[in-house]
């Protein structure tokens, strides 16, 4: 496994091409850009706890593909308590973090793309599972981080793939040994400190659509790849400020990556043209995905539960009853969404593949939790902070030879000092309306597909005749659907089974 520093290393050796803010910033400008580091640290934590002593049981895993302990964020999950300690992970990254960490998109991707390729090669007889193996021994034995790139632009949302090609990945010319692809991906967590791109198609596909039913891994600076780095809220004070950034340590990253006719070796495809596959590839990988929020959301949330108890004993309330009611409902908000990541991690099933799934309905459930609490959350921990949130001076006027000392008498609380206050006002405001509120807000939002994608998978996947078919048996209406309850019970006894 790599050490921090030789994953640093890694990333300044990469040729990457990189625009931010209209600006191409070099390959070896990136570990030291103020945008950019701050979501470097983040990610470099996922290397450093799996080094510590302590640490290993978590931050790693025995692959049963190199025969050696991989870190985690290059497992496949290989037994079903694999599922729980990612989750486990993944909050203490969180915690540590107060942000995304970035790393665990590619990670589910590698799960996703395993558990179908194995199901493609038995149905269609093809060697998409044999090739990813070897790809998957590669990621592990060079402890990679991938980003997994889903999401394409979508153009007109009413226009199907085949009607609007240009705004879908899409492959636009087939060779012997390889296919040529075109398009670009969205949001992409984590890519500019990723070694590869592991491509999946963003959506279900019609028989038609052979060009965009592909997947595959590039490396981050194949020829023919753009990166283009996204803005978040008050990122200018990433570049002159200190204490005012709330989170100088850790930030998150999106980018948006351009393919303009990126050649990927077919040894690197796993998946090409097998329409009828791509809904599986989806709804497994968003599963994955969103199970992971029931494990860094709540992480970022004891974060700031904590900012929001510590702003509380600084203004004098901590032992008021309705800052204790506040604070307790937040807690209650932030377990809800964890005890969901777990509910989905331990009523795994086996897959034919071999490895461990989420129950994908329990999963929606988690993503449905996340797009809600992490706003009542930040609501909340608004109300706790008080008005100096948005009304407070920078830093500069604090240490003003003039003025300073008068606002710093003023601004004074029951505990600490004006600066104590500062620095957590300012963490608070980073994480609620800030640059890492992208990642406890909005990503909590839309990140693993928006609230509606969770809504439509669980209208399929909660089975309303199940539930009719119980109502009907009490109420005395005795007919077919009677016997679905006998099939429910046979299935629960399936599932039990496999557990044990
Ligand atoms: Fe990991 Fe959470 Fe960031 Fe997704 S949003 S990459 S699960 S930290």
């Amino acid at each position: 496994m790599k050490t921090v520093a030789e994953y640093l290393e890694s990333l300044r050796r990469r040729n990457i091409r990189l625009f931010l803010r209209g600006e191409q910033i070099l390959p070896a400008a990136i570990l030291d850009h103020p945008l950019i580091a701050p979501s470097i640290r983040a990610l470099a934590e996922s290397y450093r706890l799996a080094s510590q002593p302590g640490w290993q049981e978590l931050m790693t895993a025995p692959s049963s593909f190199i025969a050696e302990r991989v870190n985690r964020f290059t497992h496949i999950f290989e037994q079903p308590d694999d599922l729980l300690k990612k989750i486990k992970m993944q909050r203490v990254l969180g915690r540590l973090t107060g942000t995304c960490f970035q790393r665990c998109v590619g990670m589910d991707a590698l799960n996703a793309v395993y558990n179908t390729t194995y199901e493609i090669d038995r149905a269609e007889g093809t060697i998409y599972h044999t090739r990813f193996k070897e790809y998957l021994r590669h990621v592990q034995r060079e402890d990679l981080v991938l980003c997994g790139a889903m999401t394409d632009p979508k153009g007109d949302r009413r226009r199907a793939p085949s009607e609007q090609p240009d705004m879908y990945l899409r492959v636009v010319e087939r060779r012997p040994d390889s296919v040529v692809v075109c398009g670009a991906k969205l949001h992409q967590t984590g890519v500019v400190n990723s070694h590869e791109i592991l491509v999946m198609p963003g959506r279900s596909l019609r028989p038609e659509e052979a060009d965009f039913a592909v997947a595959f891994a590039v490396p981050v600076d194949a020829p023919g790849i753009t990166l283009v780095y996204g803005r978040k809220p008050n990122d200018d004070r990433r570049y002159d400020c200190h204490i005012d950034q709330g989170n100088p340590q850790y930030g998150n990253q999106e980018a948006i990556v351009l393919f303009d006719n990126v050649e990927v070796p077919m040894q690197q495809v796993f998946l090409l043209g097998e329409t009828a596959w791509a809904t599986l590839l989806v709804d497994d990988f968003a599963a994955y995905h969103r199970q992971s929020y029931g494990g860094c959301k709540p992480g970022n949330g004891d974060v700031l539960i904590g900012a929001a108890a510590l702003i509380a004993r600084i203004n004098g309330v901590e032992n008021a009853s309705h800052i204790r009611e506040k604070l307790v409902e937040m807690v209650q908000l932030n377990e809800t969404m964890h005890a969901c990541g777990i509910a989905c991690s331990t009523q795994c099933v086996r897959t034919p593949a071999g490895a461990y799934r989420v129950d994908w309905l329990l999963a929606n459930v988690t993503k449905q939790n996340v797009t809600r609490n992490p706003y009542e959350m930040a609501r909340l921990a608004e109300d706790i902070a008080g008005g100096l949130l948005v009304t407070l001076p920078a830093e500069e006027d604090l240490r003003h030879p003039d003025y300073g000392t008068t606002l710093q008498h003023y601004l004074t609380g029951a505990y600490g000092d004006a600066e104590t206050r500062q620095r957590v006002l300012r963490l608070i405001e980073t994480m609620t309306i800030g640059e890492t509120a992208a990642a406890f807000r909005t990503e909590s939002m839309h990140g693993a597909g928006s609230p509606q994608a969770q809504r439509v998978r669980i209208a399929v996947q909660a089975d309303l005749e199940d539930k009719i078919a119980l109502a009907k048996r009490l109420a005395g209406l005795v007919d077919a659907d009677t016997a679905r309850i006998e099939q429910a019970e046979d299935h629960l006894a399936r599932v039990n089974a496999l557990k044990k």
